[in-house]
């Protein structure tokens, strides 16, 4: 298996050779404004799954020990890594290459869910 993607301008690429752990959106106030959208998705993969095969993503500590990645020459919105999961980078969906094949299953702080959003996918619009 081999999963494709990156950011807008090609400076960063990465392969996945696994599929990932889970699949699934988060509500919480940081995506929201890390992606600059209403809600993020995100695929959870192994770290050791993961190689970047051109550039890496420049990274922000949004909150101590939570670690935002994004293409420092466009911008676009590419991972999120915690220091207390180190086996772990989550990737947002978008960066895929083919990410229709990657249905979020659950979602991360439903509570915080934006009133007018409908998701309705595979239960997850909690
Ligand atoms: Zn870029
Ligand atoms: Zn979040």
């Amino acid at each position: 298996m081999m999963i494709g993607g990156g950011c807008l301008c090609g400076a960063v690429r990465f392969e996945a050779t696994a599929a990932p752990l889970l699949v699934a959106f988060c509500h919480c106030g940081s995506c929201r404004r890390h992606t600059g959208a209403p809600v993020a998705a995100y695929a959870d993969f192994r770290r050791a799954d993961v190689r970047f095969v051109a550039g890496a993503p420049t990274r922000f500590e949004s909150s101590p020990g939570a670690w935002r990645g994004f293409c420092g020459a466009c911008g676009s919105t590419l991972t999120f890594e915690g220091d207390n999961l180190p086996e772990e980078i989550h990737i947002h969906l978008g960066a895929l290459d083919e990410p229709g094949k990657f249905a979020p299953t659950k979602a991360d702080f439903p509570e915080l869910k934006l009133p007018w959003l409908c998701l309705g996918a595979q239960g997850a619009d909690a």
